[in-house]
């Protein structure tokens, strides 16, 4: 069964995740060579701590850091460490907060200074690819339907899309029904209504598709090494254009000066 939120809940959903857009851009700000992920990681829990906020995955599920940062061919739930960042890597960072007793849930990848063309542009196709499933989020669609867009747009640059990893519902629980995944048939799957809130995630490949897990538990990589990219939004359906409760537009004013 999903559940349909009200005007009211969504617009503590949007709070929540306000406060992860947010966060990410403060953490945008220390994205260089030099760095190490686990100092993005404190500089992410304090800043939470100061919103009056709870890093929602640390401690979810055993996971043991505020931030998942996924560098090169990680495509997800890299744990934070001693890692030293250096030009030309790529970095997802997936942050959650609980706000109010509401989470928020939203991911971007960074270039550490100067990247590969091909690099920058598995990036760019990747947000695309996550704006396309977004316009498809209407009320009256089905899930499959931003499946499909999201595919689409991805395979048209050429990359490949993650199948072992999904996007999901939000709200009081971090994972609520439906599963949103990355590829898939339009007119399929659950349909929408006015009220659900989905986190689109897009996890795509510069390579094959095939992922692998780590031995520490978590980290999931690229089965043949190449880089993959993330993006997130949580956003709510409506009738005629969702919602976004996320925005990029605070890491990209941060960018922006870099
Ligand atoms: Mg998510
Ligand atoms: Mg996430």
């Amino acid at each position: 069964m999903l559940y349909l939120k009200t005007d009211e809940e969504v617009g503590l959903l949007k709070e929540s995740n306000i406060l992860v857009s947010r966060t990410l851009a403060e953490v945008a700000a220390f994205i260089k060579p030099g760095i190490t992920t686990l100092y993005l990681d404190k500089i992410a829990e304090t800043f939470i701590h100061d919103n009056g906020a709870i890093p929602a995955f640390k401690g979810y599920g055993g996971f043991p850091k505020t931030l998942c940062t996924s560098v090169n061919d990680e495509v997800v739930h890299g744990i934070p460490s001693d890692y030293t960042l250096k030009e030309g890597d790529i970095i997802s960072i997936d942050c959650g907060v609980i706000l109010n007793g509401w989470y928020g849930d939203s991911a971007y990848t960074f270039p550490v200074g100067e990247i590969a063309e091909e690099v920058r542009c598995l990036l760019d196709y990747t947000k695309a690819s996550l704006e396309e499933g977004v316009n498809a989020a209407v009320a009256g669609n089905r899930v499959g339907d931003i499946s499909y867009a999201v595919q689409t747009k991805a395979e048209s640059g050429g990359f490949s899309v993650v199948r072992e990893l999904v996007g999901h519902g939000i709200g009081t629980k971090l994972h609520e029904p439906p599963e949103v995944p990355n590829y898939g048939k339009k007119g399929a799957g659950p349909k929408m209504e006015k009220g659900l809130v989905i986190c689109i995630e897009p996890m795509i490949n510069m390579g094959r598709r095939e992922t692998m897990q780590m031995r520490d538990g978590w980290t999931i990589k690229t089965a043949d090494g190449k880089p993959s990219a993330h993006f997130e939004y949580a956003v709510a359906v409506n009738k005629g254009k969702a919602d976004v409760l996320t925005t990029f537009k605070f890491i990209e004013e941060v960018l922006s000066k870099m």
